[in-house]
């Protein structure tokens, strides 16, 4: 599938509803399969393209951690959650085929994908999890201590799943060759179907004792803490990569990547735009004329802000480099400070006299403005 097609719905394309079950994608994905086999599409070039797309469908569907990373971020958060199809390396759709049923569909799909002879070493999965922090931790930097549960290497036997000082033998159910061929008669005629040994579990090996700790498997789950460097300027949705602290790998394969997802909490005080920080404050329309020194907030506290006579209603004024610090560079961003001018309201006789005295005293002179209210607007519009 070339990358520049936009990719499907996975949904869609195995024509089930979001709400699928197991057995209902499962289902969906032999139907199509079946329909798509080389045999019966010798002259439709687009069969093959039909069948990735399909198998890519049921890859992600069928297993709970991917469906969970599709639905909530579609195929963007499947990509920088490091996923990318099993298959891709395939050379032939009838390869292809029958890595897939080989495998039984009611198997773990990697299982089949070995090819000839034992199961060669396995980069371990990714993990992906969610970090929240305040703004001003963003604004800073800060380190997240994240808990979660990973795949690690059995300590006790270091990996090889036999008891410490045992022997480790070749399997003698696939005679080391770490598969298992059978053919079958199916709807679509004889299938070669080959899946990894359920002995051995793909290895040609097994230990004659296996460990008490991982009963033989190797790996044991456990709750892992890492502690996370979050660089000052992140922003909300985006990830951080940690190299090796995903699952454990197989059979001496390196460990895939911890990536965390960085959810900035909302601060009342501001919206973010870029590096920039946007904030507002309210000033009374006598100190809007007369120019006032007022408090405003910043990422780092509160800071005095001169206020200019004159200053009209929704002007910004800058407080440079306030805002967010770069992700690139050392430079920050500005933050931007609305005025809001607000007019008196609930005047006693006495406020109501004198605004009355100044009303009167106004002349053309006063009200001169520079620039429409309506330009304003849009200049406003335009610098963001
Ligand atoms: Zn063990
Ligand atoms: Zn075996």
């Amino acid at each position: 599938m070339s990358a520049s097609t936009p990719k499907r719905d996975y949904y869609e394309v195995l024509g089930v509803p979001r709400a699928a079950g197991e057995a209902e994608i499962k289902k969906a994905f032999r139907r199509l399969a079946r329909e798509l086999h080389p045999d019966v599409n010798k002259d439709d070039p687009a069969a093959e393209e039909k069948f990735k797309e399909a198998a890519e469908a049921y890859e992600v569907l069928s297993d709970a951690d991917r469906r969970a990373t599709y639905d909530r971020y579609g195929h963007e958060g499947l990509r920088s959650g490091g996923y990318s199809p099993n298959f891709e390396g395939f050379g032939s759709m009838s390869d292809l085929f029958e890595a897939f049923f080989g495998g039984g569909l009611g198997g773990a799909f990697g299982s089949a994908f070995g090819g000839g002879g034992p199961a060669g070493p396995t980069q371990g999965a990714d993990i992906q999890v969610a970090a929240e922090m305040t703004l001003a931790e963003a604004a800073h930097g800060t380190t997240v201590e994240l808990s979660f549960d990973a795949v690690v290497m059995c300590g006790n036997c270091r990996g090889n799943g036999a008891e410490p000082g045992t022997p480790i033998e070749t399997c003698p159910k696939c005679q080391g060759s770490g598969q298992l061929r059978t053919v079958a008669r199916t709807l679509i005629g004889q299938v070669m179907s080959t899946s990894a040994c359920d002995q051995c579990g793909g290895d040609g090996k097994v230990a004659v004792q296996p460990c008490h700790v991982c009963r033989g498997r190797g790996r044991v789950a456990e709750n892992k803490s890492v502690p996370v460097d979050v660089p000052a300027g992140i922003a909300d949705g985006q990830r951080v990569r940690v190299s090796g602290h995903g699952h454990a790998g197989e059979r001496g394969g390196p460990p895939g990547d911890l990536y965390v997802l960085v959810r900035v909490k909302d601060d009342p005080r501001f919206v973010r735009d870029g590096d920039d920080l946007i904030t507002a404050i309210d000033i009374s329309a006598p100190q809007a004329a007369l120019g006032a020194t007022v408090e405003v907030p910043t990422i780092d506290g509160p800071e005095q802000l001169e206020v200019p006579a004159g200053t009209q209603p929704h002007e910004t004024l800058l407080l440079r480099g306030r805002g967010m610090p770069s992700l690139r560079g050392r430079r920050h961003g500005d933050l931007r400070v609305v005025i809001n001018v607000v007019t008196p309201r609930n005047l006693t006789p006495a406020q109501r006299e004198l605004l009355e005295q100044l009303s009167a005293s106004l002349t053309a002179e006063n009200l001169h403005s520079d620039e429409g209210v309506f330009a304003k607007l849009r200049r406003a519009f335009h610098s963001r």
